[in-house]
């Protein structure tokens, strides 16, 4: 068997192990004899999840296997590694035994890690795309606190000093730091090259930020950007600095789109609904050139791209976001003109169970 099985009995000392756990733990199968799994899993023993003490009162017919994905597992030498463990309840010479399947995860994690570095690159480049207009976002309030503060000077030069305008000075310098100590606070968490976090999210407030984002570099290319969601939404679960990533690749593109339109034209669309009762969708609708038909195929594949400076990652990477998330992506062409980028996330329970799973 190409998989590590460990074979114990009820007090979890190892019977038996096969060729591959002697692999992949680095000892004979004699020095494995005898030894208690938890030293091989130590994380097993802190939940108390080894068959026996978990199913020690059911029947062997009615036990279940169990699993535990994100472990941590010991080899000989001391080193760790990421592991999958699965411990499976068996009748052995009439003793409630257990046989525990143990798989490396380390090239998932690596895989996994792969991906956020990149999801992180691509972020940074596309901010780095938006920094003209985010500068622009910046000036404008920093403009607004300097003329203020002059003009407090002013009446703070003249007698009597008219308090009341004084304090709407000071009011509307305070308004205009938030805004932009906001805007930096948003493109910090985007740069920061974070941990994934799962936390219950509102989808509403992800669109949010990314519209403050966006706000200037659509004023600057004419486009205007309407959102509409639907009141009292449950919320997802999952990292806000990816899922404003995918909003932030779908707007952008669709920005991209409507290039070569008439002024009028020029709108982006996006809209937050339920759907099918434990999900929400997300649909960013554009009026622009829309997709070629031997393009549907190909748009979520790396290196995709119809663009001269395009890099073709961005809808790979929030594919792979969003399928992280327990959610689908995908994209049709509108009846009249442009296209609409669909994407769900599940909500509730199931969001939860689906994160890094990937099951929708
Ligand atoms: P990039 O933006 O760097 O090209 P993406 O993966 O984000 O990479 O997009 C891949 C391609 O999908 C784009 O180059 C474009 O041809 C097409 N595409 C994406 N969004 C739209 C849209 N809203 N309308 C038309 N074409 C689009």
């Amino acid at each position: 068997m190409p998989l590590a099985i460990l074979a114990a009995n009820p007090q979890r000392k190892i019977l038996f192990a096969n060729a591959a756990a002697e692999k992949l733990f680095g000892y004979s199968r004699e020095e494995l004899s005898g030894v208690v799994i938890n030293e091989l899993v130590p994380a097993l023993q802190l939940n108390a999840c080894g068959a026996d003490s978990v199913h020690a009162d059911l029947p062997l017919a009615g036990r279940e296997w169990d699993r535990h994905r994100d472990l941590v597992a010991k080899r000989g030498d001391g080193t760790e590694f990421p592991a999958e463990v699965t411990i499976n309840p068996v009748s052995w010479e009439n003793e409630a035994c257990t046989l525990t399947i143990v798989i490396d995860r380390t090239e998932r994690y690596e895989l996994l890690r792969n991906r956020q570095q990149l999801a992180h690159l691509t972020r940074v480049s596309t901010l780095g795309e938006l920094a003209g207009s985010l500068a622009h976002e910046l000036n404008q309030p920093l403009t607004a606190i300097l003329s203020n503060a002059q003009a407090a000077q002013r009446f703070l030069a003249t007698e009597p000093v008219d308090l009341a305008e004084v304090r709407e000075i000071l009011h509307d310098l305070v308004e205009d730091n938030h805004r932009a100590s906001e805007v930096i606070r948003k493109i910090r968490a985007l740069v920061q090259k974070g941990e994934l976090e799962a936390v219950p999210l509102s989808v509403a407030s992800v669109i949010r930020d990314v519209a403050l984002l966006v706000h200037s570099d659509a004023i600057v290319r004419g486009i205007r950007v309407r959102v509409a969601v639907t009141p009292e939404l449950p919320p997802v679960h999952g990292d806000k600095v990816q899922l404003q990533q995918v909003v932030l690749n779908l707007l952008l593109n669709a920005f991209d789109a409507l290039e070569s339109c008439s002024a009028l034209n020029r709108e982006v669309a996006i809209e937050v609904t339920p759907e099918g009762g434990d999900r929400i969708r997300v649909a960013v609708r554009d009026g622009g050139t829309g997709l070629a038909g031997n393009t549907f195929d190909k748009l979520f594949l790396p290196f995709f791209t119809s663009k001269r400076d395009g890099l073709g990652l961005g809808l790979s990477i929030s594919r792979s976001i969003v399928e992280m998330h327990g959610g689908r992506i995908w994209a049709q062409n509108n009846e009249d003109r442009g296209a609409t980028f669909y994407f769900t996330l599940p909500t509730g329970a199931r969001a939860e169970r689906s994160f890094l799973r990937g099951q929708p």
